[in-house]
Formats: structure tokens, C-alpha cells, sequence
């Protein structure tokens, strides 16, 4: 096991976890518990993933580095819903499923 990418929000740190899914690295995530909503006052704690499998990690991270600099080009969204801020690579808001856009 092997930790390859920390993120504060939750939503994002998903978005790796799918990522490595859809190239079949089984991956997993630690400290989501801490870091859900950012109540009670442990939000700073960064969610964690890791994968499952030392020799895919570096995979992992050259996926990463892809994904991310793809999802940087669009801009974050706010939900017009519940007012969640989504990365822009989503379609719909992470928090209640609310299509993007008006
Ligand atoms: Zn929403």
C-alpha cells in the first residue's frame, strides 16, 4: 500500500479514487470521516488515497498528474442547489446530483 495523492476536499480526492478506478488500479481512502463537511473542526485534515498496490503507484501518479492538469482548464462550479463548490471535470453537483448549469 502506498499513498499517492492528499486533498482537503473530499470531492476531489473522489474524483482521483475514479480516475485510478476506471484504469483498474484498485485504490482506497483514508481519513474521509475526518474531513466530511468540515464540521467539528477536523477539516483541515487532508483525505488521503492510496493504492492498494506499490507497483501501481507510479501509474497512479502519471494518471494523477493527467487528470489534474485536464481538470484545472475548467473552471469550479457552484451549485445553484445547495450551493456546494464542484471541480469542473463534474457534471452534476457530488452533494445533491444537480446538473450544472442553470
Ligand atoms: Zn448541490
Amino acid at each position: 500500500m502506498l499513498k499517492v495523492y492528499s486533498h482537503e476536499n473530499l470531492a476531489i480526492l473522489y474524483l482521483a479514487k475514479n480516475v485510478q478506478e476506471l484504469n483498474n488500479i484498485a485504490c482506497f481512502v483514508k481519513n474521509e470521516h475526518y474531513a466530511s463537511g468540515g464540521h467539528v473542526g477536523l477539516s483541515t485534515i487532508p483525505v488521503e488515497l492510496w493504492v492498494a498496490d506499490v507497483d501501481d503507484a507510479s501509474k497512479a501518479l502519471t494518471i494523477l498528474e493527467q487528470e489534474l492538469s485536464n481538470s484545472r482548464q475548467i473552471p469550479s462550479w457552484q451549485c445553484t442547489n445547495c450551493g456546494e463548490e464542484n471541480d469542473g471535470s463534474f457534471e452534476t453537483c457530488w452533494k445533491c446530483q444537480r446538473s450544472a448549469g442553470p
